[in-house]
């Protein structure tokens, strides 16, 4: 499953983050995962919830921050939204578009007592 392995680096990131700044145990952390990464939020944080029991992330709050996605058109030769992977560009429906965001998974922040 696509999404446990995700979960073991999310874990990885953190436990290497509460080692890096001394952290005792982590409470909740803040997980961007863009709209066009084909990662499914809830089952991550099911995920993370299974692979962390035992660390210092155990029990912590998993909040899934969505980051837009985001394409440059050749045609219009501007930026445009772009909502999923495969879509047209909104301006002028083509598809010479180049994804430019919306792809990451990323810790962004940690909550730690
Ligand atoms: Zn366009």
């Amino acid at each position: 499953m696509h999404e446990m392995a995700l979960a073991e680096e999310v874990l990885q990131i953190v436990q290497d983050a509460a080692r890096r700044e001394g952290l005792r145990r982590v409470v909740a952390l803040w997980l961007e995962i863009g709209q066009l990464s084909c990662v499914e939020p809830e089952a991550l944080r099911f995920c993370f919830e299974a692979v962390a029991c035992d660390s210092v992330a155990a029990g912590a709050r998993v909040e899934i921050v969505a980051a837009a996605g985001a394409a440059w058109c050749n045609e219009c030769a501007a930026p445009v939204a772009l909502a999923a992977l495969g879509d047209p560009c909104p301006l002028c429906g083509g598809y010479r578009l180049r994804v430019t965001g919306g792809t990451q998974m990323r810790v962004q922040q940690l909550e730690a007592v």
